[in-house]
């Protein structure tokens, strides 16, 4: 059992309760994590609001040496969260490992960024510029499925803007985080970044707190709609990335062989727990079956086995209740599709689930028409283009997309055609820090990452001067 704190003010504390946090591939208690209670969430609001004048006022350059001190501590520390974050999220290490240098990465790039101010008009008449000011105190709120990629996503362009910050990671998934808080902890002034831990009851209170000037949220679509109903009470700023259930469309001019590796990476990465993985897959009827059986030969390779284990390809479900919800799924398959490979939880210890793949299903199942969040993939035959497309928008979803096809400007016109925040041309799911990502629909509201994310970290004001 390890010691994790909570960090509020710049003190290192225990949680005025403790929770145990499980190893998903062995259903052990891992560790006893601190618990914070609404006075600590207060406390950590409180502390953020007091730093905040001499954290704005801080020269930019400066916020951002200290960032990427942040990411230097993080890279050096590389290995043993990495081994953390498999421990407590079940992804393979390899996966883990990247997830964290993709943090520091994330870190580097975005704290380079700057937020010059803007003269919009020089005249005789008036002088008008435009600035970005920070907000104040912001809340990041952060799902189980990338617990440290996610927090990459925030935590720069939160701080750099002049914000403080305090950080919920999701219950199952906080131990990695408040590592990092701690490695961390002495390099910025106090209060100017806060990490507390709670068991999923403290989001409402961060979301409504009236000393909160901003929530940058990422988690499902049910949460994000309560979370724009808390922040309204004080129309607390909001960026939202929520759920998908995004559509890959292959056309009729593909290899499937040569496509069905990059297909099956797209459905299945971290065990198929990604907002914008592939969860239905719409398929020219001319390649249909044999694409269904390339995807059934990859799923029944892939070694499923603990993330720690070397050759793993899908770690298990992060949680029970993930666990449980993607069985309900495989339930669904059975009865609407036809499974051909997978379509079982595996008989050990762990959220173990076999890679899944269904055919001869269509929408009015549950497993093509709402998030599955697991490694569970439905093949949907089609023969036009135009009903691919129409059944691929008919979604109140619309996160990122893909078309597969051997002719890229074929795949350009449709992809033009497709209403999601992404689309992929021939692959899916590649995020870089300079390429804005959000989400159309109820699948978000604002953008993270490049200039447009970190725009929404901050006021715009105009100062316009008289002549
Ligand atoms: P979740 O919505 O259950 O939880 C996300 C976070 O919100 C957790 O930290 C949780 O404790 C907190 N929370 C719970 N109740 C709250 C409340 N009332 N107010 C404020 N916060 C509250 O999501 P999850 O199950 O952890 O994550 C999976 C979901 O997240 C999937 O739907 C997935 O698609 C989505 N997701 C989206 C993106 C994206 O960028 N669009 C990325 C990753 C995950």
């Amino acid at each position: 059992m390890s010691d994790y704190r909570l960090l509020i003010g710049g003190e290192l504390v225990q949680g005025d309760a403790t929770m145990a946090v499980l190893n998903p591939a062995t259903e052990e208690v891992l560790a006893l994590c601190p618990r914070a209670s609404e006075t600590q969430l207060n406390a950590a609001v409180a502390a953020a609001k007091a730093a905040f004048p001499a954290w704005a006022a801080t020269p930019i350059g400066e916020r951002r040496q200290l960032i990427g001190q942040m990411a230097d501590v993080i890279e050096v520390h590389a290995p043993e969260l990495a081994r953390l974050l498999t421990s407590e999220q079940g992804k393979p290490l390899a996966d883990a490992t990247e997830e964290v240098l993709g943090m520091a990465a994330f870190f580097r790039y975005l704290a380079s960024l700057d937020l010059p101010a803007k003269v919009i008009e020089d005249s005789s008449g008036r002088r008008v510029e435009a600035h970005r000011r920070p907000l104040g105190v912001v809340g990041a709120i952060i799902p189980w499925n990338y617990p440290l990629l996610i927090l990459g996503f925030k935590l720069p362009p939160a701080l750099l803007a002049g914000n403080t910050l305090v950080v919920k990671p999701a219950p199952t998934t906080p131990l990695s985080t408040l590592r990092i808080a701690e490695l961390v902890a002495g390099i910025l002034p106090p209060g100017v970044l806060n990490v507390i831990a709670d068991a999923n009851d403290l989001g409402d209170a961060l979301t409504r707190h009236p000393d909160v000037r901003k929530i940058s949220f990422t988690g499902s679509t049910s949460t994000g709609r309560k979370v724009m109903a808390s922040a309204a009470q004080t129309l607390k700023r909001i960026t939202l990335e929520l759920g998908g259930n995004d559509a890959g469309i292959v056309l009729d001019d593909v290899d499937p062989k040569k496509v069905a590796p990059g297909i099956f990476e797209g459905a299945f990465q971290n065990s198929g727990q990604v907002c914008l993985a592939i969860k239905r897959l719409y398929v020219h009827e001319a390649v249909y079956d044999e694409l269904c059986e390339e995807l059934a030969a990859l799923a029944n390779s892939a070694v499923v086995d603990d993330g720690l284990k070397q050759g793993t390809k899908l770690g298990p479900l992060q949680n029970r209740m993930q666990y449980e919800k993607v069985k309900s799924f495989l339930e669904d398959a059975r009865i609407n599709g036809k499974i051909v490979a997978g379509g079982e939880a595996m008989d050990r210890p762990g959220y173990f689930i076999k890679p899944t793949i269904v055919r001869d299903i269509e929408e009015g199942s549950r497993l093509v028409d709402e998030e599955q969040f697991g490694p569970v993939l439905p093949l949907i035959r089609y023969s036009e283009p135009d009903d691919a497309i129409r059944r691929a928008n008919a979604s109140s979803y619309g996160l990122g997309a893909s078309v597969w096809s051997s002719d890229p400007e074929r795949a350009y016109q449709i992809a033009n055609r497709i209403d999601a925040g992404t689309v992929w041309i021939n692959k899916h799911i590649d995020m870089a820090p300079h390429i804005p990502f959000g989400g159309a629909k109820q699948s978000g509201i604002g953008v993270e990452f490049a200039e447009e994310g970190l725009a929404e970290f901050t006021q715009l004001q105009i100062i316009n001067g008289a002549r």
